[in-house]
């Protein structure tokens, strides 16, 4: 991702809550309880970028004594709310929604959180009168916590598409019904449980092209490119997926995977697609300088979707990984120049920060100034370390590390510590220090 980023500078639950007269800490979003799946029907106005919706989630308690169950606020009127049928209220503080547990909730326990809502999106929301597609910020248009990053669950949605648009989800299309005035019901499923941020959807008049990748239907859409221009612009998704795929040791994790072409810079993944803006793109093709929209999200699909970092203290795993990837995948299509020049231009952003005054361990827990200087440590300084890694342990244990950090880890969340261990495994080497060095925060770790 790159515009979502802009995500981790928001607070994370400072929120406070009056409970029985005494200002306590208000949960953080997700805090106690662990959701299990999210079922969606949401009917969205594309010219309004507003919608109707109920959700049902299906959570199961983390810890005794949960007495609320708290989500990312957002701008969203709340209409009802019921658990296991029992009506709730709901207060909003700062960044926290939260619902009050008629009684506290014991550990292990397993619950059914009913939500209607309607209003419009304050973000992730984007488009024209005639499309619609979503864009990072899942918990605005629907009920969860943004930065549970680890948390990963099941994902419904039936989503009402007006007469003449087809519509584009995570997973697959798995059944259609009509609706009224000419409208569908379209039902889409993910493949596997994810972490909510990479849920998301797409209405529009899309022209389409197709294409196999090995076992995986590779899709590109656009409400105004042909399919003559959507498969010359991503005629090389094929050869990026063979490249991760050798680097990876894990075929593309998706058996199906999209490529939404849109107007503007937009350069976003999503659990089995990816937004991209024709700004963010080549003007011309084989231009080593310009492609690395279309890798940089598609590599998502690995690291960040498949391979989630447990929580934003590690996001450098999900990007710095990402942004490395692609200056490797510059190294095997254009050549070593290309990957130097890909690390040359993090070198110079990380150099930035640093002349600001700013720097600090991959894995630091603190919050950062900017937009920018952020993304100077996650994705530069994070793709620089890479760099550094495999330069220091040679192709063969750098590579066979991050095979063993993928596979290992695939479909679940990670922390720095993971990949340390991988790399020790395949290089046969102490690498406490170089981490210490570069990733965490006051040196060794436990
Ligand atoms: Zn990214």
């Amino acid at each position: 991702m790159l515009n979502g980023i802009s995500a981790g500078l928001v607070s994370i639950g400072t929120a406070f809550a009056l409970n029985c007269g005494t200002a306590i800490a208000a949960d953080k979003p997700g805090n106690g309880f662990q959701t299990l799946s999210y079922r969606l029907a949401l009917t969205p106005d594309i010219p309004a970028k507003s919608l109707a919706g109920r959700e049902t989630i299906k959570l199961r308690y983390t810890s005794d004594g949960v007495q609320r169950l708290s989500f990312s606020a957002n701008a969203l009127i709340i209409d009802s709310v019921t658990l296991d049928g029992v009506t709730l209220d709901h207060e909003v503080q700062g960044d926290v929604l939260s619902f009050k547990l008629p009684r506290p909730a014991q550990r292990g326990r397993t619950a059914t959180l009913r939500i209607s809502y309607h209003g419009r999106p304050a973000r992730g929301f984007a488009g024209s009168q005639l499309t619609l597609y979503t864009s990072y910020f899942a918990c605005d248009w629907m009920i969860c916590s943004q930065n549970k990053f680890g948390e990963k669950a099941a994902f419904f949605l039936d989503l009402r598409v007006p007469a003449g648009m087809s519509s584009m989800s995570v997973g697959t299309l798995v059944s259609k019904r009509k609706g009224p005035d000419g409208s569908e019901f379209h039902r889409w499923k993910a493949p596997r449980p994810y972490s909510a941020y990479l849920y998301g959807f797409a209405l529009g008049r899309f022209n389409r092209a197709s294409e196999q990748a090995g076992p995986s239907k590779l899709t590109y859409l656009s409400d105004t490119a042909d399919e003559g221009e959507l498969r010359r612009r991503f005629a090389d998704t094929k050869d990026m997926i063979a490249f991760l795929t050798t680097k990876a040791g894990v075929p593309l994790p998706v058996a199906e995977y999209s490529q939404l072409l849109v107007d503007g810079s937009e350069a976003q993944e999503a659990a089995t697609y990816s937004v991209l803006g024709t700004d963010a793109l080549p003007t011309s093709p084989n231009d080593p300088s310009e492609d690395w929209a279309i890798v940089h999200e598609l590599t998502h699909q690995w690291w960040g979707n498949l391979i989630t970092c447990e929580t934003l203290k590690d996001f450098w795993l999900n990007e710095g990984i990402t942004t490395f990837m692609t200056a490797a995948w510059k190294e095997h299509r254009y050549g070593r120049a290309a990957y130097d020049a890909e690390l040359d231009v993090a070198r110079g952003r990380l150099e930035r920060a640093r002349a600001a005054g700013f720097d600090k361990p991959l894995a630091w827990d603190g919050a950062y100034p900017t937009l920018g200087v952020r993304r100077a440590i996650h994705y530069s300084k994070g793709a620089l370390f890479m760099a550094h890694l495999r330069a220091a342990l040679g192709e063969d244990a750098f590579w066979s590390g991050l095979r063993r950090y993928t596979i290992e880890h695939a479909g679940g969340a990670v922390t720095s510590i993971d990949l340390e261990r991988a790399m020790e495994a395949s290089s046969g080497r102490d690498l406490r220090a170089l981490f210490a060095e570069w990733v965490f925060e006051g040196g060794l770790p436990d």
